[in-house]
């Protein structure tokens, strides 16, 4: 599956969820099996060479690729949930959007001491919820040996914002 033809069935949605938002609509890529299986391939792939134990999905649309990876990959799969979601003992991070905050949550028993984890989103706009996500997987006492992207907007700086974190993503713009 090439990288282009995934990159020209996503679609762009204007003033979505807010005005002067263009948002990147992947849905045309689940709904098609070449395409999904292919970017599913392409995904798994960049996450072997950082051998994770585990991958770590971010709600809502990286529990769709992080699981499938995960699965693909014979490892297991870790939900980061917005607040109020998770059933059991809880750590809890908050963080800074341009307007307001948001909350992310992940389970404390999540890995075992030391686990290598990758953390799984569709896109990476600023950074901040890739940031907070990967705050919580070290509250957990894991290593975070990688964070992967779908799409990447370049133009938003979400990479440099992140830090410190190995990052990989398929397509950018
Ligand atoms: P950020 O924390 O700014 O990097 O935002 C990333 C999160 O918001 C991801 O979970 C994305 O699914 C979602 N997101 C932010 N901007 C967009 C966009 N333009 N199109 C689609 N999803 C977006």
């Amino acid at each position: 599956m090439s990288i282009s033809k995934i990159k020209s069935s996503i679609r762009d949605i204007l003033d979505f969820p807010k005005k002067g938002i263009v948002f990147k609509d992947i849905t045309p890529v689940l709904q098609d099996k070449d395409l999904f299986s292919g970017s599913i391939e392409i995904m798994a792939q960049k996450c072997i060479a950082w051998h994770p134990d585990y991958i770590c999905g971010i709600e809502s649309r990286g529990f769709i690729f992080g699981a499938a990876v995960a699965y693909k990959l014979g490892i297991g799969f870790v939900p980061i949930r917005k607040p109020g979601k998770l059933p059991y003992n809880t750590f809890v991070k908050e963080y800074d959007l341009e307007y307001g905050s948001n909350t992310l949550e992940i389970h404390k028993n999540s890995f075992h001491k030391r686990a290598k984890v990758v953390i799984i989103d569709d896109l990476l706009a600023t950074g901040g919820t890739a940031k907070a996500s990967a705050e919580l997987v070290e509250l957990c006492n894991a290593e975070v040996a990688g964070i992967l992207f779908l799409v990447e907007l370049s133009f938003l700086s979400g990479h440099e914002n992140i830090g410190k974190y190995p990052i990989e993503s398929i397509i950018k713009y």
